[in-house]
């Protein structure tokens, strides 16, 4: 079997056989780029070596031994030859980049004896340099001793020698260095540095297959979610020297720039230096640009093979180079990672240059990465002080005085100061004062927190979980270690990152670049899906415009009613004792509602808004039981005013009748509009009015009354019935006929399954993805993530968390049978997602292909949306 491939053997489309660096070190090779030679020991090697336990596979050595003398021959070098030796370098390869993760060995060969003929060839300074290096570096990766202890010797030799750079160190200090590495050596190994160059390699081989199951490589792959047995290549590779002198140098380049995308070489290099040198920071790195001044010709060289890498791979090319007695050699060549400001650039400046097609420019764009450029964030200029960090919850930037109560919030907020609201956790009882906020911090609670949840859906920054600070309400501070940060302080937090900040931050706001228009247009040419928003307001509504929203898929009524002025009016309605009260309540309340549908639906002229109706129980609008029981306490205790203590203790009954075991699946959804018709009948007629008002105003709207939770058609027959009276009592009111739809929610798993029948009655379906995980599992949410989901990740039962990413196994499953059960009795009913999963690219990846018609998400969401959508198409 073929386990070693020489350079000219491999192409750039090997990469699972020859690692990712092996095979574009061939496909250089083979296209004529001066890379020094080399070859490549197979992944499958790798993989029998793990079954083998640990072993090499047969005929791999020999075929090892072979190609070293093929080596010998191009170069004219022997390995271990001590009057000419050849070096070279063993250098790890995945096919999957994993930077950092395993590690390289260079100037392997050297010895005793070989470090004095390449001395006698090439200088002794420089020989004996190439030897400290390796020694090094065979220690750490090879012998496992830490790396500090070499450096630590190295220290004391400058200090001896009072210098602050290695290359100021003479020969006689770097024998002195590599002596004592040796001794390091033995003492630690119990044995003397092995000088056999044959037994240096392949314990070098064996050092990179091992590495491939280091605790870092095996985490980083947890993380990123590469298969664990893929395997690592092995490159060896004919040394070629940056070190020999000021006519030499090593260095990086980007074929642009990786953080805007402007097309110029973007880079740096270091005179006189070895592989890592660049990037260890022991000496400032120079701009690649200098490079044109210091060598002209070798920079001239280094531009068109930079273009040429660019047009064969037809991407954004991370070069390490290598100047040689200033000969120039590419040691790797990748692609290079990229913001997404520039990921955008690259890809639509890239289609201009013939480069690329439109579709490919729209793969190569990853939408959840466009989050960074949909928030303001932190001018990238600045510097800051970071205090602590959470976790990156809701992206985007904001400062703002430290606030610890929603109501204060709230007051501060409408006061126009700006405020960050911190908390241990959120309740939907905070809900006013986050609106009122920039920016949450918590120091509970997970990406799918409460707060992490509503702060993302208004395009709030939030960093969540973030448990060095210690909140003290009582004293109105918070403490990270040993700071003391009080109300009023101004800090910042940096929900893209999870960092937390002192002071405030120079903030610069979220650009759509004209690049970025131009590859959204594209991606609305290739789509099918539709994209539409969910907004409550109608600031929101216009901003999911403004991103392309083509409707908005949904808009919840209940945070209307949390608003302040009108709490107390949703009280009076719930308290109420006879149906009278009650009315009188509601009718309190419909100018407001009104007055918002009218806003909502004129911001959305000409395109569907779907409202629906009341849905959470309505005990969460009622103050907190244990909460309530203290102040009345309070007050019997201080012998208070009688009367007030009497209407607490009322408040307090109604809240416990109120109260549910299980709200999740209590008194709540369209099993309101049942036992309360009222209540839906007002929302209805605020709806129809607005609708009505509009019309005759000139605006073209379309409400769609979405009626919640349904399980069954016969729940929803009856509370359209009630719709559509309310309707035609509008529209005999106002002398107006307007068009409306009624539909349904899809949350609760006997809807899905009975989705024929009640597509009868419903002009529209809309999956609620978020109840109809909570269903389906038979999970509570607030539980599940608290609790246990974690583990269930952990140990792979499942492999994502099902509330961030649709469960297209199970709840998938459910979807299908529904759409296509809601077809057969509609062929052209309408069904959309308005779960937090319709901004999830994988998820819309899947809604594409059940055949919905839309997806629904946050307004910040919508333009990832409609390139994931493109990218579902292609
Ligand atoms: P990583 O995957 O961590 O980047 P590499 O295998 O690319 O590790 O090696 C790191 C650096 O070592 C390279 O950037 C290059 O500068 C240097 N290097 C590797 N092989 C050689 C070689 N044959 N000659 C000179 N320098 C080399
Ligand atoms: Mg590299
Ligand atoms: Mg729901």
């Amino acid at each position: 079997k073929k386990y070693v491939y020489l350079f000219e053997e491999g192409r750039a489309d090997m990469k699972n056989l020859l690692g990712g660096k092996g095979a574009n070190l061939a496909e250089m090779t083979n296209i004529g780029l001066p890379v020094p030679p080399g070859m490549i020991i197979t992944t499958e090697a790798c993989k029998e070596f793990y079954l083998g336990g640990r072993q090499f596979p047969p005929g791999m050595e020999e075929q090892v031994r072979e190609k070293m003398r093929v080596l010998e021959e191009k170069t004219g070098r022997r390995f271990g030859d001590p009057a000419n030796p050849l070096l070279v370098s063993v250098r790890s390869g995945a096919p999957v980049s994993m930077p950092g993760m395993m590690d390289t060995v260079l100037n392997l060969g050297l010895n005793d004896q070989t470090v004095e003929g390449l001395g006698r060839a090439a200088g002794r300074r420089f020989a004996f340099d190439c030897y400290r290096r390796f020694l090094n570096m065979f220690g750490d990766v090879v012998l496992g001793i830490e790396h500090a202890r070499f450096e630590r010797i190295l220290e004391k030799c400058k200090e001896r020698r009072g210098v602050n750079l290695d290359q100021e160190l003479p020969v006689e200090d770097l024998e002195q260095v590599a002596a004592e590495y040796k001794a390091l050596i033995e003492r630690e190994t119990g044995r003397p540095f092995p000088q056999d160059p044959v037994e240096q390699l392949f314990m070098a081989i064996y050092a990179v297959f091992n590495s491939w199951n280091n605790d870092r490589a095996i985490v980083y792959r947890r993380i990123n979610k590469i298969p664990d047995d893929l395997g690592t290549a092995v490159n060896i590779q004919v040394m070629v020297f940056g070190n020999l002198g000021d006519d030499c140098g090593t260095g990086v380049a980007f074929t642009r720039d990786p953080a805007t995308g402007a097309r110029q070489l973007y880079g740096e290099y270091l005179i006189n230096a070895q592989g890592e040198d660049v990037v260890a920071g022991i000496r400032t790195p120079r701009p690649i640009s200098d490079l044109e001044v210091e060598m002209p010709a070798v920079y001239q060289q280094f531009v068109s093979i930079c273009e040429q890498l660019e047009k064969h791979y037809r991407n954004m090319q991370d070069i390490e180079f290598t100047i040689e007695r200033g000969k120039l050699y590419i040691l790797q060549t990748r692609t290079g990672k990229r913001t997404a400001q520039a990921a955008v650039k690259i890809a639509v400046d890239m289609v201009h240059e013939g480069l690329i097609s439109k579709e490919e420019a729209i793969m190569r764009v990853e939408p959840a990465q466009l989050d960074q450029l949909l928030h303001r964030r932190i001018d990238p200029r600045s510097s800051v002080e970071v205090i602590a960090r959470g976790l990156p919850a809701s992206p985007g930037a904001a400062s703002g005085k430290v606030v610890f109560d929603a109501d204060e919030a709230e007051i501060l907020g409408n006061q126009g100061e700006k405020v960050i609201l911190v908390r241990t956790e959120t309740t939907p009882d905070d809900i006013h004062g986050i609106v009122a906020s920039q920016g949450v911090l918590t120091s509970r609670g997970g990406m799918t927190s409460h707060a992490a949840v509503v702060a993302r859906g208004m395009g709030k920054p939030c960093v969540c979980g973030c448990e060095a600070i210690r909140i003290d309400y009582e004293a109105g501070e918070f403490r990270v270690n040993d700071l003391v940060i009080k109300k009023g302080d101004v800090i910042s937090i940096d929900g893209s990152t999870g960092q937390v900040i002192l002071g405030e931050v120079p903030l610069i706001d979220p650009e759509l670049s004209p690049e970025f228009l131009e590859l959204l247009q594209w991606a609305d040419e290739i789509r099918t899906l539709g994209v539409r928003a969910n907004a409550d307001t109608p600031e929101d509504a216009a901003r999911a415009r403004a991103f392309g929203a083509e409707g908005i898929g949904l808009t919840r009524t209940e945070h209307m009613f949390m608003a302040p002025d009108r709490l107390p009016i949703v009280q009076e309605m719930i308290l109420a004792t006879s149906t009278r009260e009650r009315q009188a309540a509601l009718d309190k309340l419909l100018p407001m509602q009104q007055g918002d549908f009218y806003g909502i639906l004129k911001a959305m002229e000409g395109l569907p808004v779907t409202i629906r109706l009341l849905d959470p129980p309505l005990h969460e609008f009622l103050p907190n039981a244990e909460e309530l029981a203290v102040e009345i306490t309070r007050l019997r205790l201080t012998g208070g005013n009688d009367e007030e203590l009497q209407k607490k203790e009322e408040l307090l009954k109604k809240v416990r009748v109120l109260a549910e075991f299980n709200p999740m699946l209590g008194h709540r959804g369209c099993r309101l509009g049942i036992t309360f018709p009222e209540v839906y009948a007002m929302q209805a007629r605020a709806i129809f009015q607005a609708t009505a008002q509009l019309v005759k105003e000139g605006v073209r709207v379309f409400p769609e009354v979405e009626i919640p939770l349904v399980g069954d058609v016969k729940e929803l027959a009856l509370l359209r019935q009630l719709v559509n009276e309310v309707a035609e009592q509008v529209m005999k009111e106002t002398g107006v006929n307007f068009e409306y739809s009624v539909g349904t929610m899809i949350e609760i798993p006997r809807a899905a399954l009975l989705a024929d029948e009640i597509a009868r009655e419903a002009d529209f379906f809309s999956f609620g993805t978020n109840d109809l995980t909570q269903t389906t599992f038979g999970f509570s949410r607030d539980d599940a993530e608290g609790k246990f989901l974690h583990e269930y990740v952990e140990k792979k039962i499942l492999p994502e968390n099902p509330f961030i990413v649709l469960d297209q196994t199970g709840v998938g499953k459910l979807m299908k049978i529904c759409v296509d059960l809601g077809r057969q009795t509609k062929p052209d009913l309408v069904i959309g997602i308005c779960g937090e999963h319709g901004g999830e690219p994988s998820s819309i990846e899947f809604c594409h292909r059940i055949g919905l018609n839309y997806v629904s998400c946050s307004p910040f969401r919508v333009p990832i949306a409609r390139l994931a959508a493109a990218q579902a198409r292609i």
